[in-house]
């Protein structure tokens, strides 16, 4: 039986579900993990999560297919980047099989918030893992807790399909050699002045330079961004400190496989924004949602495509990677992992 919810309304946001999964690591293991019913956590005041942000997370969605199956995409991805992220942040990686498994468990456990094949909206997985108890002196955790919630959740961004605009910000992302490339929540709290800003300024997102040079493309606070160009070919940035999406890695595989177009992954310079058809912003919450218009102080750069409708390619990927996902396309091998 599904919860008695307007799965159609849903926007992007935090509802609480029944059961979360949890395990601890103490004496240098991590437990055998298991579900519970509380939302809250008590720490002590000095958990290093706390004082020095130790934490680290992932994000991944379950679907209704056409048929009736529950599934996830391509979890071992989201299981090998968070290995990465603790690594990055000296956290201890938490196993691979274990993380799918959990995944599987939590989803199960909530499956009456799995909103209905064709509502729009999806089950989000929140993965997460960090340092627990108390540091002073600056120094990884030694204790730590994993835990996975799920929420159901509608469209990222409101309406959907409409294109949005983007404003090239005079703040920072992410440093050279510093911590974009992994999932850490760090590198949320320092956008977060420059989201606040940029919506005050009437702009969905901050499209973020590279702060070595400030002249390329790297991606917003939490998408991967694609253009499409005047030839055809899908594009994305690429640097190392740009968070390697799962869903971008998809969607250029759609584009080579499903759609025959030409793809490249390379620098792009704030410059070449003009010689692109479309761009798009792509992540498991944002799927691949159209952007129109890029504002860059006193400049505009208006893609052909414009702010009504999504441009045709972007049209074409998005129809491929959700038909992929919600099991009317056939999906390449391991993409799907059915959960019940
Ligand atoms: C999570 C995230 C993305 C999107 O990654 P997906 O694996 O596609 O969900 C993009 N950029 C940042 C900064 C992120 O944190």
């Amino acid at each position: 039986m599904k919860k008695d919810i307007d799965w159609t309304s849903l926007g992007f946001g935090y509802i609480k579900t029944d059961y979360r999964y949890v395990s601890n690591f103490v004496n240098g293991n991590w437990d055998e993990g298991k579900i519970t019913e509380t939302e809250n956590i008590t720490l002590n005041e000095s958990a290093c999560v706390l004082q020095y942000a130790q934490t680290g997370f992932e994000g991944l969605k379950a679907y209704e297919t056409a048929n009736g199956r529950i599934v996830c995409f391509r979890p071992d991805l989201n299981a090998q980047r968070m290995v990465e992220s603790a690594k990055r942040l000296e956290m201890p990686p938490f196993p691979e099989d274990r993380f799918i498994d959990a995944v599987k468990t939590v989803v199960k456990k909530n499956i009456e918030y799995v909103p209905p094949y064709g509502s729009g909206a999806t089950l989000y997985i929140r993965p997460f893992m960090f340092g627990s108890n108390p540091v002073m002196g600056v120094k990884p955790a030694n204790e730590y807790q994993f835990r996975i919630f799920t929420s159901p959740v509608g469209p990222y961004f409101k309406g959907g399909a409409k294109p949005i605009t983007l404003r090239i910000p005079d703040f920072d992302r992410a440093a050279p050699r510093g911590t974009g490339h992994v999932k850490a929540g760090l590198n949320y709290a320092m956008s977060l002045h420059a989201i606040v800003d940029a919506h005050k300024q009437g702009y969905n997102e901050n499209m973020y330079l590279d702060s070595g040079t400030r002249t390329k493309i790297e991606e917003t606070g939490g998408a991967n961004i694609i253009f499409v160009s005047k030839d055809n070919k899908v594009i994305t940035p690429k640097s190392n400190s740009i968070l390697p999406s799962i869903t971008r890695r998809s969607l250029m595989y759609v584009a080579e496989n499903y759609l025959g177009l030409k793809t490249e992954q390379r620098e792009i310079y704030k410059e070449e924004l003009e010689d692109m058809k479309e761009c798009a912003l792509c992540g498991t919450a944002a799927v691949l949602s159209p952007v129109g218009k890029v504002v860059d102080h006193d400049k505009e750069i208006k893609f052909p495509s414009g702010m009504e409708k999504p441009g045709e390619i972007t049209q074409k990927l998005y129809d491929t990677l959700t038909g992929i996902q919600m099991g009317k396309i056939e999906a390449p091998e391991g993409w799907i992992v059915e959960i019940a």
